[in-house]
């Protein structure tokens, strides 16, 4: 399946954003996982957007995507590109939801929601194997005052 243009506008975003050199000796970096680098000369740790919101929801609990970008300086595109990835994800419960881009469904992460991706591929392994389905959320939306948050899928 031939990748959208806002997901790889993304993806490019995000690439040019991370860190490929060290910041104090121009190191080559290893990648640590979780969103973090190390240089593999001083030893200096570098983190990118990923990182930073995982730190920022794990030190502040989940948040509005805009308060994510807010608080992190990331940009809410980006943020907002990692759900559309599926590295980020809107918890159960949550009272808004991205929506699917065929049908409009909430979805809690994802391009699109099972019914369409099925309804295209006319095959139930494309289900499983495309990055682009999304998981619908199995509550309707409770009304309980909350705002959405995010959660992440690590
Ligand atoms: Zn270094
Ligand atoms: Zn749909």
């Amino acid at each position: 399946m031939v990748k959208a243009a806002e997901l790889e506008k993304f993806e490019k975003e995000f690439i040019d954003r991370k860190p490929n050199r060290c910041s104090k000796c121009k190191g080559r970096l290893k990648y640590l996982g979780g969103g973090y680098y190390q240089c593999f000369d001083c030893e200096n740790t570098e983190i990118d957007d990923f990182g930073r919101i995982k730190d920022y929801i794990d030190e502040n609990g989940p948040k509005p995507a805009i308060v994510i970008a807010e608080n992190t300086g990331v940009p809410i595109d980006i943020v907002n590109g990692m759900l559309r990835e599926g590295r980020l994800e809107i918890p159960e419960g949550s009272k808004v939801y991205i929506q699917c881009l065929s049908c409009g469904c909430s979805i809690r992460y994802g391009r699109y929601c099972p019914d369409c991706i099925r309804n295209k591929t006319n095959n139930l392994k494309g289900i499983y194997f495309n990055p682009e389905v999304g998981e619908k959320p199995k509550a309707a939306p409770k009304q309980d005052g909350k705002m959405h948050f995010l959660d992440f899928d690590n």
